[in-house]
């Protein structure tokens, strides 16, 4: 039986979706081909405790990094190092805080640069299939609502669907039941509650959606080395339409980042 959140900690969880939010938009005013990785790294985590938070993600799982930089075939959980970006690549941003015992998780995937045709596409179509899956968050549809919703858009594009890594629910945890892949069939699953807080983070490649483990033991790569794309927003499942905890808005509102 799934749980919903109370008022209170929607609003905790609100409050870390805005500073998620705004903390990506501060990372991505930095992404420019000449920037390693390591110093969006740093921006990320000044930028959350200058604001009174804690990135989540550092030392989770003995995570070593405030923020995952996931670049060109890595899908996921890419470590921030000395890699300079280069025209044409693009870099997975994923990023979390705790403020007030409650957290926060979303991720964008920047283009550096100029990026090819293919390259775009994979972008648009990443980002529009998680806002397919949000629109299937809805009180009284059921968990595979949503992945079939995320899966049927982006494989009609005839990219991959990368079905080892999932999204979550999220409270006083970064990650707590249910599980919420992107892959599923329609009507199958456990039943969404009003109430419900997930994160919804589609990782769609632009071929097989093949995964392997680098030995790190951390960074996701696709197999074929094709490029992956990474889009996450934390939602509450609502009757008819679900409220978003965070928003690509100060991203996308602001002309100086490239997207
Ligand atoms: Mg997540
Ligand atoms: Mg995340």
């Amino acid at each position: 039986m799934l749980k919903s959140k109370t008022q209170e900690e929607i609003e905790l969880l609100r409050i870390n979706g805005e500073l998620v939010s705004k903390t990506l938009a501060e990372v991505g005013r930095s992404v420019a081909p000449g920037v390693t990785t390591k110093r969006l790294n740093e921006v990320a985590e000044t930028f959350i405790r200058d604001h009174g938070a804690v990135p989540n993600f550092l030392g989770y799982d003995g995570f070593p990094f405030s923020i995952c930089t996931s670049v060109n075939d890595v899908v996921v959980h890419g470590f921030p190092s000395d890699y300079v970006l280069k025209d044409g690549d693009i870099v997975s941003v994923d990023l979390g805080t705790i403020y007030k015992g409650y957290n926060g998780d979303s991720a964008y995937t920047f283009p550096v640069g100029e990026v090819s045709a293919e390259t775009r596409r994979l972008l648009d179509v990443t980002k529009a299939s998680l806002y397919k899956g949000i629109g299937a968050a809805v009180a009284g549809n059921r968990i595979g609502d949503i992945g079939h919703a995320v899966q049927s858009y982006a494989e009609s594009f005839g990219f991959g669907v990368v079905r080892d890594l999932e999204g979550h629910g999220i409270g006083r945890d970064m990650h707590e039941a249910p599980g919420v892949p992107n892959y599923g069939k329609a009507g199958h699953g456990s039943r969404l509650i009003e109430g419900m807080t997930i994160c919804i983070e589609p990782m769609i490649t632009a071929g097989g959606r093949g995964v392997y483990l680098a030995k790190n033991g951390w960074a996701v790569h696709t197999s074929d080395h094709r490029y992956a794309a990474h889009y996450e927003l934390t939602v509450v499942v609502r009757h008819g339409k679900a409220e978003q905890l965070s928003t690509f808005d100060y991203i996308e509102k602001d002309p100086s980042i490239n997207i």
